[in-house]
């Protein structure tokens, strides 16, 4: 049974993407703690992040990075935070969210922005993906 990012990936479900390579996804988070908080995950079904391969993990890693960089030039912050938690979906990934201050990391203020909004944020995000 594919995970639900399987799903997103295949594009059985739908998704806010932001950008794609040969084994990664990005895409933004459905329930945003903050607006443009971004998903990005392996395409390989691998369950805890850390049970990545070496090169997988940092392959992740360099990908969330150019990721990341498109977030920052895209909604106004003054840095991209980073967190991986993982309890509610079994297929490695990790949250990038624009943030102002230590509170705006806060996973009990998940908000829903109507899809207009949630459709503009991933353009201008892809628009700066390089
Ligand atoms: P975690 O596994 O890190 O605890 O949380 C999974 C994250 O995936 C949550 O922030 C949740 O809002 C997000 N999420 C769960 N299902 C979907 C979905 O179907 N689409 C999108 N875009 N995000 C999802």
């Amino acid at each position: 049974m594919p995970t639900i990012f399987s799903r997103i990936i295949s594009g059985e479900i739908p998704s806010y993407k932001i950008a794609e390579d040969e084994n990664h996804f990005a895409f933004l988070d459905i329930n945003p703690v903050t607006p443009g908080h971004t998903l990005v995950v392996p395409k390989k079904e691998v369950s805890y992040l850390f049970d990545l391969s070496d090169s997988d993990y940092t392959a992740l890693q360099l990908f969330a990075k150019r990721v990341a960089a498109a977030v920052e030039k895209a909604i106004p912050c003054k840095r991209v935070g980073v967190t991986v938690i993982g309890l509610e979906v079994p297929h490695a990934h990790i949250h990038l969210l624009p943030i102002n201050t230590e509170a705006d990391m806060d996973f009990h203020h998940k908000q829903t922005l109507p899809a207009e909004r949630m459709e503009e944020i991933a353009a201008t995000i892809r628009a700066n993906f390089k």
